[in-house]
């Protein structure tokens, strides 16, 4: 059997023809970008996460960067994000000339809030809360902090499409909500796309004017913005999409729950939820102290694909050599990157396939 980590075609094979005929409809529009399915999308989303305003853009990276920018945070402030972040994150807060300040995992793979305080210095603006794997972070706690000192909030939901904290959608606790709509994420699009959401009018109104070069009448700059505009094939796409997508998120349980009752190996982890949260599965991680990469080669002998989120945290990355870190200063950080692996995950997946990777996992053993 040959079974990949991902298998896009699957989902969209659930709903082929109405993909099909929202792409011919946006095609014989004569319209395509930043018209009226972008509109209606943003409409549309914004109700589904529970937040005023949603601002469609051309990327989550986009969404990250654009708001540091808009929040005014840039040279000489620092931005604080968790140590097993995705490098995309980090660019969002350094493609402002302002300096990532990272902050160990805890046990749920994310933002551990209790070690935040400590790395706060007068230099810091913001914490971003990456909400990783689909299981948001430790809200109650950061919106406290935040608050104590000061500090505006970025959720990067670019992993978490619909997940909650204590009952609240993530991407409504801070300032701002950022989202990628990359095809691999939970409500994915047929190309690059991405959109915050945030309840301050003001605000979205900024976002709105940035991402089409500063201009809020055509060929009237009110400041020196960037093209970042959602057209309307993936904003149409994406409207079917999120149709669908209370529908994707509980086939993920499902598959999840198959995964967390089966899986029985005790060379691994299964992933831990916390009682405030809710998953929606974008990965489904498990931690191997000794043997993961053994495990991914014994795997791939079977035809199982997997995938590591990430072989290498940011501070260690060659991109991120001038801020000077090096190896030993966030170990559980280093640790999670030698350790986690991402077991196949999709919509579409058969119950055939999951017990194809559930059986092949319990009988490995590492070997010394
Ligand atoms: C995918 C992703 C991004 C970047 O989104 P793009 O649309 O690829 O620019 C940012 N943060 C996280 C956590 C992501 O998973």
């Amino acid at each position: 059997m040959n079974i990949m980590p991902n298998d896009l075609g699957r989902q969209y094979g659930l709903h082929a023809a109405e993909y099909e005929e929202k792409a011919i409809q946006v095609l014989r529009s004569g319209w395509y970008v930043l018209g009226k399915e972008v509109a209606a999308f943003e409409q549309e989303w914004a109700a589904y996460i529970g937040a005023k305003h949603c601002v469609g853009l051309a990327s989550g990276l986009d969404a990250l960067w654009i708001s540091f920018r808009l929040l005014g945070i840039g040279a000489g402030d620092e931005v604080i994000v968790c140590a097993n972040a995705y490098i995309a994150c980090v660019m969002g807060i350094s493609m402002n000339g302002a300096t990532p300040v990272f902050v160990e995992p805890d046990e749920y793979d994310n933002l551990d809030a209790d070690k935040i305080e400590a790395a706060i210095t007068p230099k810091t603006k913001a914490i971003l809360a990456v909400h990783l794997y689909g299981q948001a972070c430790d809200m109650t706690k950061i919106m406290q902090i935040a608050r104590k000192h000061n500090l505006k909030v970025v959720e990067d939901c670019a992993q978490s499409h619909g997940n909650h904290w204590n009952g609240k959608t993530a991407g409504t606790f801070g300032d701002v909500g950022c989202f990628s709509f990359y095809p691999t994420k939970g409500c994915g699009a047929f190309g690059d796309a991405g959109c915050i959401v945030t309840d301050n009018d003001e605000l979205a109104q900024m976002f709105r004017v940035f991402r089409n070069y500063g201009s809020e009448k055509r060929y009237h700059n009110k400041m020196v913005g960037t093209n970042s505009r959602l057209d309307e094939l993936q904003a149409g796409l994406l409207r079917v999409k999120l149709k669908h997508l209370d529908e994707f998120n509980a086939e993920r349980c499902v598959i999840a729950e198959l995964y967390n009752e089966e899986l029985k190996n005790p060379h691994i982890r299964l992933p831990k939820i916390h009682k405030e949260a809710d998953s929606t599965w974008h990965q489904y991680v498990i931690h191997v102290p000794k043997g993961r990469d053994q495990l991914a080669d014994y795997l791939k002998e079977r035809g199982i694909g997997t995938i590591i989120h990430y072989p290498i945290p940011p501070h260690l990355s060659e991109a991120y050599a001038y801020l000077g870190l090096k190896r030993g200063d966030f170990p559980i950080a280093e640790r999670f990157a030698d350790e986690v692996l991402s077991l196949p995950m999709y919509n579409g997946m058969t119950e055939e396939e999951q017990h194809y990777v559930i059986d092949a996992i319990n009988e490995w053993e590492p070997t010394t």
